[in-house]
């Protein structure tokens, strides 16, 4: 088997023959290797990863805050209806 996923560089799943960067290369596509003439698709995907976070604030909504875990310093909160979190100090 040849490994063909999350390579730095495009390889032809059928040879194995490995592309260079220096052409100009698409996010995905079609491309005929000129090693062993055979088409094959690919998508770069994996390098470009995105996350999503919900935030009340965004929304011109209050976060309402929950108490997730106890540390001598303070408490962490995460709030019930997003998905971001604060640290809430106790007062020395
Ligand atoms: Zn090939
Ligand atoms: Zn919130």
């Amino acid at each position: 088997m040849l490994d063909t996923q999350y390579t730095n560089e495009l390889v032809c799943p059928y040879c194995g023959h490995e592309f260079s960067d220096s052409w100009e290369r698409e996010d995905r596509g079609e491309f005929e290797c000129y090693e062993c003439d055979k088409n094959f698709s690919f998508d770069t995907d994996v390098t470009r990863l995105y996350s999503s976070e919900r935030d009340c604030q965004l929304n011109g909504q209050e976060h309402e805050w929950e108490d997730t875990r106890e540390l001598s310093r303070g408490t962490w909160q995460k709030c019930k209806n997003c998905d971001q979190t604060n640290f809430l100090r106790h007062k020395e």
